[in-house]
């Protein structure tokens, strides 16, 4: 009778590991063939051919920022390899909520998403004019996203300041360049703040970048999205921000993958600093999937 109930048991733990073997295999199969779209971050970018630059920047580039010039190298192959570049609302539109369906022009295009946080002015000096450049060359506008902080910019334009201004803004959303979001008031860490602090920095930040833009953006498309500083995030911040915002983005390193997503408020994106070679971030944005009927 022991040996007859001993068997048994080895038998259900047998058929226990068996099928946890393959539920394990089906969501790793499922998981590692998710259609993918790079969703990439960078911070400010650096015209390393301007003297001026490098002199105030010094030497090492600091981790964070990126070249222009390999920031065109890179743009350019995406441009030629007819790559989408989304906005936070057509990421939202099309991939999140699946709400809209995807307009026939981006059939056989492949998806990504291009990102700066921080109010760096080099978005105006150094990125913009890459932009304005592969618009020249292939006829197309590369539209990126901009996750600002209000509370850091500057006041007036000043040859001697690092950060954009409201006017600086204006000009690229005038030009259809930008999709300006929000990165919180004044950059401060959300999950260390008090509920009171948190709602300020989230809250004012919509009003000053919607206050900056009114007229140019009567849609209010303008800091409907938020980037969390630090990529800091729990579920009380999710909570709040939710109130405000459609969406939230991360700073993970992860790719972000079609139907994998817990929440709209933890979109992952890729970290990009300067050891990141242009070769390297074009391996990055082959993993994204492709649009197809
Ligand atoms: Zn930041």
């Amino acid at each position: 009778m022991k040996l007859i109930k001993l068997t048994f048991e080895n038998f259900t733990i047998r058929i226990f590991i068996a099928s946890l073997i393959f539920i394990s295999t089906i969501w790793l199969i499922l998981n590692l063939s998710a259609p993918q779209i790079p969703l990439l971050g960078f911070h400010s970018i650096i015209d390393i051919e301007e003297p001026q630059e490098k002199g105030i920047q010094g030497s090492p580039l600091p981790a964070m920022d990126y070249t222009k010039q390999d920031l065109r190298e890179f743009l350019d192959y995406l441009v030629s390899h007819n790559f989408w570049f989304l906005s936070t609302q057509e990421l939202y539109d099309y991939f999140l909520t699946k709400s809209k369906h995807i307009p026939a022009e981006h059939l056989g295009q492949r998806p990504i998403m291009i990102s700066f946080d921080d109010s760096y002015k080099t978005f105006y000096t150094n990125l913009l004019p890459v932009l304005q450049d592969l618009e020249n060359e292939y006829s197309q506008k590369v539209k990126v996203v901009l996750f600002i902080n209000p509370g850091t910019m500057a006041k007036s334009e000043r040859k001697t300041s690092y950060n954009i201004t409201c006017q600086n803004l204006r000009r690229g959303l005038l030009k259809g360049f930008y999709d300006i979001q929000s990165h919180g008031q004044t950059h401060k860490k959300l999950t260390e703040l008090n509920n009171k602090d948190l709602i300020y920095e989230i809250a004012e930040a919509q009003t000053k970048l919607r206050e900056c833009t009114e007229d140019l953006d009567p849609d209010k498309t303008v800091a409907s999205h938020i980037a969390y500083p630090y990529g800091a995030l729990n579920q009380r911040v999710e909570e709040y921000v939710s109130k405000y915002y459609l969406s939230g983005y991360l700073y993970n390193s992860r790719i972000f993958k079609l139907g994998w997503l817990r929440s709209n408020y933890q979109i992952p994106r890729l970290t990009v600093n300067h050891a990141k070679t242009p070769k390297r971030l074009i391996q990055m944005a082959e993993r994204a999937m492709m649009i197809k009927n």
